[in-house]
């Protein structure tokens, strides 16, 4: 175990040196961007290992697995991030352990989450995700739909509207896919000015999300290691 103890301490390291060299790239301030470790697939004994390096934001996409998770790692000081695609009927689940979701592109989506968080008794963050690809089948609001879906969570009782959140599609150069969520960060924190936050960026072009201005970066591979199996 002290194996993957340091391993996950070196991995953490590089990709906290990868943030700072990006944030000097740009004149940015790297205590402006929040790391959310995304441990799917990987053991609660690596969640562990991270918190206990200090790691306090891990992300999940899978409800059935997350769940199970953060139930049985509640001893840990952790913030749970939900980014994954999210069907209605798991809206429950995820408000009972999330405390952000990043995946919010729909407002009947807007409305489950409410309605659940009003059951639980708990707040959220929520963060509107913008398609980038076109694809309406892999999640994302149209660009033409987000002030829709961010008025509906500003609206909510329980949703709190943090910012936005976007992919950057396969096949795309990422800092011009970024390049598109700035007329509508902008368009949001006009009517909303405290949705601030912007989560883009992995393991593969956290620097491009960056350089576009991500206050979250979601990174997977670059700290744990490539997935033991990708769905
Ligand atoms: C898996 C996942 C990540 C992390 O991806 P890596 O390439 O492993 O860093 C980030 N965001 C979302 C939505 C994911 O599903």
């Amino acid at each position: 175990m002290t194996g993957r103890r340091d391993e996950l301490a070196d991995n953490l390291a590089v990709v906290q040196e990868r943030i700072a060299a990006a944030c000097r790239g740009c004149g940015r301030d790297p205590a402006e961007v929040t790391t959310v470790v995304v441990t799917k697939t990987w053991p609660e004994s690596d969640v562990r290992l991270l918190a206990d390096l200090g790691v306090r934001n891990v992300g999940e996409n899978r409800d059935q697995e997350a769940s199970v998770k953060a139930a049985d790692l509640a001893d840990l000081d952790l913030v749970w991030h939900f980014v994954g695609q999210l069907q209605r009927n798991k809206a429950a689940s995820v408000v009972s352990y999330a405390d952000v979701v990043h995946s919010v592109d729909r407002v009947s989506l807007v409305a489950a989450l409410d309605r659940a968080a009003q059951r639980e008794d708990r707040y959220l963050d929520a963060l509107v995700q913008v398609s980038l690809h076109g694809d309406p089948g892999r999640g994302g609001a149209d660009p033409g739909d987000v002030l829709a879906v961010a008025r509906a969570v500003a609206a909510s009782e329980r949703l709190r509207l943090a910012g936005l959140m976007a992919v950057a599609p396969l096949g795309e150069d990422p800092a011009a896919a970024f390049a598109r969520l700035a007329p509508l960060r902008q368009q949001v924190l006009t009517e909303f000015p405290d949705a601030t936050w912007l989560s883009a960026g992995m393991s593969g072009d956290l620097e491009e999300a960056i350089a576009a201005g991500a206050t979250h970066v979601r990174v997977g591979s670059a700290v744990l290691g490539r997935r033991p199996d990708v769905r």
